[in-house]
């Protein structure tokens, strides 16, 4: 299972440069991360910010190399909060909870989960309910399994032929 990559602070300074770099760095010394956790090679975690509610920050590699930072501050991505997240991984990489990864988590969920799962994220970003107009409606496929005939909604032959 691949793993986030071993990280210096000159590493991190290479991949976010000043005024990011400095800025987090300083930031870091407030201990601004919460609930950090890695899934594969992936970090993620909280970060305290200007706004009430805590940004939240997600940083994948392929590989050695970074691959893509998303924070939900202003800048969404290559800011300080993103720098604090890999300091912190650099300094006390035992600090980050594992968490599986995102599609075994998704599958392990029971349909129920998965629902209430899909209704939050449309509360937080209502335009995603786009996602669900625009996709093709899924295609219920008639099982060819044998079920009681109870269950078997509109017209049926097996039914007439009784
Ligand atoms: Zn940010």
């Amino acid at each position: 299972m691949p793993t986030p990559p071993h990280l210096t602070e000159d590493d991190i300074q290479h991949y976010i440069p000043d005024p990011y770099f400095s800025r987090g760095k300083k930031y870091f010394a407030h201990n601004p991360i919460h609930n950090p956790a890695v899934r594969n090679d992936r970090l993620e975690g909280y970060c305290t910010g200007t706004e009430p509610e805590p940004y939240w920050v997600v940083v994948t590699f392929a590989g050695d190399n970074l691959r893509a930072t998303h924070c939900s501050c202003p800048l969404g991505g290559q800011c300080k909060h993103v720098v604090a997240l890999l300091l912190l991984w650099a300094n006390e990489p035992e600090g980050f909870v594992k968490r599986q990864a995102i599609d075994v988590a998704l599958r392990t969920m029971t349909r129920e989960e998965l629902v209430a799962l899909v209704d939050e994220m449309l509360k937080r970003e209502p335009q995603l309910e786009d996602l669900l107009n625009t996709s093709s409606p899924p295609k219920i496929q008639k099982r060819q399994t044998r079920r009681p005939r109870r269950l078997s909604a509109g017209p049926s032959r097996t039914v007439r032929g009784r």
